[in-house]
């Protein structure tokens, strides 16, 4: 394999056994998977497909056209759930590809119970909580309520909300979203009792029992991000990101690096350019703040150029030193996924969205694959 660019080896035994232990930590709600935004960058056609082989039902995508890809890879969909809901005029569309559309305001609600002959189409109603981001108020599910056969006819099969603040678990809004919850999915059981209902994402997976209902939607940790403190040091890395070296380098003191010399050399150094930069997803704000890998922890130079950044290797021994070619890890095996996020001021799952399309992606398992790059 050429590494002419940036590699993105992408382990799919890891992706395995983080659905597995979430799935384990959800007793006995079934788990879900969300890959949506193409599986949080990781690539959403061998995350959905392995995901399925694990037993994996319950998919869960942004909108319709990330439906119908995930829909077309897998032999049997299953349930694909579209956290946006349905826009005006998909209703049939979504009826036919046998999709389901999370409702989250009045107004597709309506249109949704409007548009759908009944006993045809499966839908999900969305509930606000507490976030205030998406999904109806309680005095507008009240009200829907009023008339239950028309929720059944237009194949209601579940209730869900959102967590805000999941990744903070002493943080007074978990209980509050819960207790709310509870309410509402009372008062839908009393007239519709078949109705499931979802509430946790990953973190919430981790806030116990009480938040994970019916069916849990865990996304991040699938991919290795350890969203929630109790899950720390319990995944498994699942990308590792690794940068090729183009050339080799010697500062002399007072050498600068780089645009804008924001790294100048107090001492003799070694430093390698590396292919991969702000483009491939490296974020320009890493400029003299990430670290990288190779046999140890090197630090990164100056500012990461829109192809390159650079990192220094002034002391790891002769016989130590890269040559080019060797790949230096940016985050995965060695180095955390999120300690890189946090070192960016952002969150792994920016980080993972971001990630560019010149990277190669390379996914194997780990017992197939004798041959894996280092
Ligand atoms: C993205 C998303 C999830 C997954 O969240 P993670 O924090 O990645 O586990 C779950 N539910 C909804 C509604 C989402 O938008």
């Amino acid at each position: 394999m050429n590494h002419y660019s940036g590699l993105l080896r992408i382990n799919l035994s890891a992706l395995r056994r983080n659905w597995r232990l979430l799935k384990a930590l959800s007793g006995k709600a079934g788990c879900g998977a969300v890959v949506k935004a193409n599986a949080y960058g990781v690539g959403v056609d061998r995350v959905a497909q392995t995901l399925y082989e694990e037993g994996c039902r319950d998919f869960f995508v942004a909108n319709f056209e990330e439906a119908l890809q995930v829909k077309r890879l897998l032999p049997n969909p299953g349930n694909i759930y579209v956290l946006q809901g349905c826009w005006p005029g998909l209703e049939m569309r979504f009826v036919e590809e046998n999709l389901i559309p999370v409702l989250i305001s009045q107004s597709m609600v309506e249109r949704w119970l409007d548009h759908v002959p009944p006993g045809r189409g499966r839908c999900v109603l969305k509930v606000n909580t507490g976030m205030n981001r998406l999904g109806i108020s309680l005095a507008e599910l009240q009200m829907f309520l009023l008339q239950p056969d028309r929720l059944e006819r237009a194949g209601l099969i579940m209730v869900m909300s959102h967590l805000a603040c999941a990744d903070a678990p002493e943080h007074a809004l978990n209980r509050q979203q819960l207790s709310v919850f509870e309410q509402v999915v009372s008062q839908v059981h009393q007239c519709l009792p078949m109705v499931k209902a979802s509430l946790a994402n990953s973190a919430g997976v981790l806030l116990g029992h009480e938040w994970h209902f019916d069916l849990v939607r865990p996304g991040i940790a699938l991919y290795g991000g350890e969203c929630t403190p109790a899950l720390r040091g319990r995944l498994a890395p699942v990308v590792t990101l690794s940068l090729p070296v183009l050339q080799l380098r010697q500062l002399v003191v007072g050498e600068s690096l780089g645009y804008g010399c924001t790294f100048v050399a107090s001492k003799p150094m070694q430093v390698v350019l590396v292919s991969g930069g702000y483009a491939d997803g490296i974020l320009r704000c890493l400029s003299n703040r990430a670290r990288g890998w190779f046999r140890r922890e090197l630090p990164l130079l100056g500012r990461v150029s829109m192809d390159s950044c650079c990192f220094d290797v002034s002391h790891l021994e002769p016989s130590e030193l890269p040559e080019e070619g060797d790949l230096i890890e940016l985050f995965g095996d060695h180095l955390s996924l999120d300690a890189i996020a946090d070192a960016a001021g952002t969150i792994s799952y920016e980080l993972l969205t971001r990630l560019g399309e010149r990277l190669q992606r390379f996914y194997f398992e780990e017992s197939s694959d004798p041959a894996v790059p280092q």
